[in-house]
């Protein structure tokens, strides 16, 4: 069997300084764990507009399509501002989702124990959280058509619609009950059936899927405003929420910063099963390109190599590795190393970016 493919897309500012560490991961499972991605790399963002004149050129994109996943550092900077939008360095991001069609955002709430002081709220109601939101990406209201700012009368009206059928709801459904059955078990679908027709069908849906193809999946529904306040009150009730892409963007946000940093924080964007049963798959920290620390050593690569433990996890069916490697950042946290945007208790002075991914990888060796 060929090994699994990995194309590496590191982009701009900290983008290629937290994918370095990767890297260093990656190597580490080629040399200790006996396995090799075959990994190609890429330019995308600002990067490739200086190297191409666009974001993303299309041998690029064919190799997103080929590959068994792809791996994005961040994109975007303060030289690129001014710059038309159609070759802005998010349209590269935009193109590799729209044209991988990712529909299902994964993005993981997940709290180490030993920043659980890092939250604002209390200790023991995030300690050891690990919930996973998961968003409906290509469709619902920032896509409906018609859409627009049309004159009545004397005065403007924003229009925005919120449009699913059937299929759309249906195969993000799919996406969280196969997660469900690779964690807790147990599915949690969010709209508002009590107000939105579009809430009613999406209710009815995940319903039939659910009995048709997972009923060994324990699945519940509730209001998106109630689960709002639910996120709140007690997170750790939630294994896997599936919910649309307006609730979603809003829900996922709440529920990451229960966590503390942006620098901690995975996502993955996972689209339909290609012909070797793999999901089209893009990996990718939450944060962007922090042109404000770039260059300079201070960026937590934490962010990039969860990401990469959600590739090994969703992508390449290893789940043994994943949890390895979530364990190798775990401890490293509890042995008290913070890069500078952990930085809170007293006495504790930051490591590098560079320190941080060499003391990850000296946790995965001592794990052997
Ligand atoms: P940002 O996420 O880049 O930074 C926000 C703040 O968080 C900054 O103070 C930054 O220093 C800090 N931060 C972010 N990641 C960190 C890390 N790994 N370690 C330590 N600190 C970290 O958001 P922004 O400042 O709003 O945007 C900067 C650029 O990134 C813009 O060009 C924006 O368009 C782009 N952007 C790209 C993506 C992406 O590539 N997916 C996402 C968001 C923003």
């Amino acid at each position: 069997m060929s090994n699994p493919s990995l194309l590496i897309l590191a982009g701009d500012g900290i983008g290629p300084e937290v994918m370095t560490e990767v890297r260093k991961i990656i190597d580490w499972y080629g040399a200790k764990r006996d396995v090799t991605f075959d990994v190609s790399e890429g330019l995308v963002g600002g990067c490739s507009y200086d190297a191409h004149g666009t974001p993303l050129t299309d041998e690029t994109m064919a190799r997103a399509q080929e590959v068994d996943a792809v791996l994005l550092g961040a994109v975007g900077g303060p030289k690129y501002d001014n710059l038309d939008f159609s070759v802005k360095p998010e349209r590269g991001l935009l193109r590799l989702r729209k044209e991988m069609d990712l529909y299902a955002n994964l993005r993981p709430a997940q709290c180490f124990d030993a920043l659980a002081d890092f939250s604002s709220l209390k200790k023991d109601v995030v300690a050891g959280l690990d919930i996973m939101i998961v968003r409906e990406l290509t469709s619902g209201i920032y896509f409906g058509e018609p859409r627009g700012i049309i004159k009545e009368g004397n005065e403007r009206v924003g229009i925005n619609t919120q449009r699913y059928t059937e299929s759309e709801i249906a195969r993000v459904a799919r996406s969280a009950f196969e997660l469900a059955r690779k964690r807790g078990n147990k599915v949690c679908s969010m709209e508002k059936a009590n107000v939105m027709e579009s809430g009613i069908l999406w209710r009815d849906v995940v319903t039939e899927v659910h009995q048709a193809e997972y009923s060994d999946v324990e699945l519940s529904h509730m209001y998106a405003d109630a689960g709002a306040m639910q996120l709140c009150r007690w997170p750790k009730q939630f294994d896997v929420i599936v919910t649309d892409n307006l609730f979603g963007d809003l829900l996922s946000d709440a529920a990451a910063m229960l966590t503390g940093s942006l620098g901690m924080l995975p996502s993955a964007s996972l689209g339909a099963p290609m012909e070797n049963g793999r999901p089209k798959a893009l990996y990718e920290p939450v944060h962007g390109s922090a042109p404000d620390i770039a260059g300079q050593g201070k960026a937590n690569p934490i962010a990039c190599i969860l990401s990469f433990a959600m590739a090994l996890r969703y992508s390449f069916d290893m789940g043994t590795e994943a949890d390895r490697l979530e364990k190798a950042v775990e401890d490293v946290l509890a042995d008290g190393l913070r890069t500078a945007d952990l930085l809170g208790e007293e006495g504790v002075s930051p490591v590098s970016t560079s320190e941080m991914g060499d003391a990850i990888v000296a946790k995965l060796e001592a794990s052997l």
